[in-house]
């Protein structure tokens, strides 16, 4: 099943759920689930880093729990929101030795508390054999913006812009394994400050991993509205934009605000570009010239 697919099938499921359950504000399908517990919406996220897919066997162990509790943080950044706690859990292959295991939780404790999330639970598993895959899974809970609440993924409206922070593409260089795909910063103190001056101006938020221009276009159909990027705005690592749209693990915010935040923005010294405008339809385009490209398929399909 293709991803576009298998997302439509959440979103379904994800309706029916908040349906049946009312204390589910958000289900699957957004950077984060929602869920109201006493009389408080909390955040809820969860992922997980394989090895062989999000790192490679010689990564060193420091820059994977790196990888594996910033994954999860940028997702609450991508909501508005603040970490509070997390669970971690590592599936570890047979004859990993403990030292190691001790070292790696060890930095997964460290990380998270960098980031003020304590790890407050989780388990090891030994995988039955010595070459299977060491997995990590990282669970964080995190608190809504006091004043804004969740920013989701389906808030954009036609006259907003459309804003990315830092600089996109090349985050994994592949001789080396190594890049911006394990060091990079969670976007949390862009998305307070967002939250904090936009409030209700800040329609529409996410974290952007698989690409650009997948995940703008996940933002348009999600808000039911046209995306429209310029692509000699998007500020890159790369020199080829086709790259910087496409390349995934990026962890930066792609967001839209009301159109008269323009300024502010702009002046906020904060590395933040704006990259393109909402607009009435549907799809998500890159404008190159006289041509609207559909960048629907530049971002990772992971199949
Ligand atoms: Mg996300």
């Amino acid at each position: 099943m293709r991803e576009s697919e298998l997302l439509a099938k959440i979103a379904e499921r994800s309706a029916s759920l908040t349906r049946a359950f009312p204390h589910v504000a958000v289900g699957p399908g957004d950077d984060c689930a929602v869920v109201r517990i006493g009389n408080t919406d909390c955040l809820l996220t969860v992922d997980q880093v394989i090895e062989g897919s999000h790192f490679r066997k010689a990564t060193p162990l420091d820059l994977i729990a790196r990888k594996a509790i910033a994954r999860s943080i940028s997702d609450i950044a991508a909501m508005a929101g603040t970490p509070v706690c997390a669970l971690a859990t590592g599936a570890l292959p047979k004859g990993f030795e403990q030292s190691k295991a001790d070292e790696l939780f060890d930095c997964m404790k460290r990380w998270a508390e960098h980031w003020a999330c304590p790890l407050v639970g989780g388990d090891i598993a030994s995988l039955p054999q010595t070459s299977d895959p060491m997995t990590l899974t990282v669970t964080v809970i995190g608190s809504t913006h006091p004043a804004r609440g969740p920013v989701l993924r389906s808030g954009a409206q036609a006259g907003d812009g459309i804003y990315v922070t830092g600089k996109l593409g090349g985050s994994f260089d592949a001789a080396s394994g190594l890049g911006k795909h394990l060091t990079f910063e969670p976007r949390l103190a862009e998305a307070r400050w967002l939250a904090d001056t936009l409030g209700a101006r800040l329609h529409s938020m996410m974290d952007i991993s698989d690409g650009l221009g997948r995940d703008a276009s996940r933002m348009a159909d999600a808000s039911k509205v046209r995306f429209e990027i310029q692509p000699e705005l998007i500020p890159r690592n790369t020199p080829d934009w086709r790259r910087a749209a496409s390349d995934g693990e990026d962890h930066e915010l792609l967001f839209a605000a009301s159109g008269e935040v323009a300024h502010a923005i702009a002046s906020s010294g904060l590395p933040i570009t704006r990259i393109g405008s909402v607009m009435a339809g549907s799809g998500c385009f890159i404008i190159d010239g006289a041509t609207a490209i559909d960048v629907r398929d530049l971002g990772w399909e992971h199949t």
